[in-house]
């Protein structure tokens, strides 16, 4: 068996199910095999306080690819995101297409703003709130480091 995230081999000991694309608190139910090091990057880490700097851009650059050069030419992080919410490179059909192509801290950021997400979701729909997908997706970019982006994007 190996880590849905890092292709590395897990034995059944030692891999986690991980709830994917949506959390169990959201009511998913499909699990994928993780190793400890993705599972914990993926949803016990958060991109401000464990991820390194670098490592999250070069994750962010692999699921963008060349799209993410266009962050600079927004002129406001409120635009900034907006434009990453609505990009067609971040669509589950675009992203699981090349899954094997991407590189793993790729594929656990993916699954971390999936996550977050589907959790914004589910709280929307809790607070008897007509869901949006594109309010969602910016709220999970945002609770990203938004400092890091525009940092690391000029
Ligand atoms: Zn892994």
């Amino acid at each position: 068996m190996t880590c849905y995230y890092c292709d590395r081999h897990v034995d059944g000991h030692h891999h986690q199910h991980d709830h994917f694309p949506i959390p169990k608190m959201a009511g998913g139910t499909a699990v994928v095999p993780a190793c400890l090091e993705c599972h914990d990057l993926k949803d016990r880490y958060t991109l401000a306080r464990r991820w390194p700097v670098s490592g999250y851009f070069e994750a962010l650059r692999g699921l963008m690819g060349e799209a993410l050069i266009s962050l600079e030419k927004q002129d406001s992080e409120t635009a900034a995101f907006d434009w990453l919410a609505s990009h067609p490179s971040l669509s589950d059909e675009a992203v699981l297409a090349r899954w094997s192509d991407l590189p793993p801290l790729s594929r656990v950021l993916y699954g971390k703003l999936r996550r977050l997400h589907e959790e914004e979701l589910f709280r929307q729909r809790k607070n008897g709130l007509e869901p949006s997908h594109t309010s969602a997706l910016v709220a999970a970019l945002r609770s990203t480091s938004a400092d890091r982006i525009r940092h690391n994007a000029s």
